[in-house]
């Protein structure tokens, strides 16, 4: 049986957790240390503030250790946050993962726009339509190498995919919908 690590140490994990526990046939763990991603075989690295998250990564080693996992295949999926720091290419300076090929620009909608929630079909990953939380979105500005469109809202890039990596701007975790943490379990 599977391991599903959610990185926790600030933002929407105790969400990805919950979510995680509907799913059968998986266990699910948070990870806050290099010992405990050591005992995952997928990670999840939520939303919440990328800023904070990569000061945190970067003094408790996790970082590297993250990204040389994720380089030797380890399925990773990034929601907002997590996805601003799987992108090789950023607006700001941050240390961050930098193993995405995609372009992201953090908080990349305007300030009414801040927050907001839609209904979209993803087809490569359901049936029927996803509820999409927006929040502080970043924005998906252009992908390289041999990253994939999966979805895009309003002619913008909000779900991509390179091989075992997947990364979404919007927020699985705060619906119902378990469809893409199923789309993320068979990568
Ligand atoms: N705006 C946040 C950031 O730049 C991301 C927001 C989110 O994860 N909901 O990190």
């Amino acid at each position: 049986m599977e391991t599903i690590g959610v990185l926790s140490l600030q933002g929407s994990f105790a969400e990805h957790l919950q979510a995680l526990k509907k799913i059968k046939n998986i266990k699910s763990m948070p990870v806050k240390t290099v010992a405990e991603l050591d005992a995952v075989d997928r990670l999840i690295l939520p939303g919440g503030e990328s800023t904070t998250m990569s000061k945190i990564l970067n003094i408790t080693g996790l970082a590297a250790e993250i990204r040389r996992r994720i380089l030797a295949g380890m399925p990773v999926w990034g929601t907002c946050a997590g996805l601003i720091l799987l992108a090789k290419e950023l607006d700001v300076g941050l240390p961050h993962l930098a193993v995405m090929d995609m372009q992201v620009r953090r908080n990349a909608y305007g300030s009414q726009l801040d927050s907001f929630t839609v209904q979209k079909l993803i087809p490569k990953i359901s049936s029927s339509p996803l509820n999409m939380v927006f929040i502080r979105a970043p924005q998906i500005v252009s992908i390289n190498g041999t990253t994939e469109v999966l979805a895009e809202y309003d002619g913008k890039i909000v779900a991509a995919q390179q091989n075992r990596m997947l990364a979404t701007t919007f927020h699985p975790e705060l619906t119902d919908d378990l469809d893409v943490y199923n789309y993320f379990l068979k990568l």
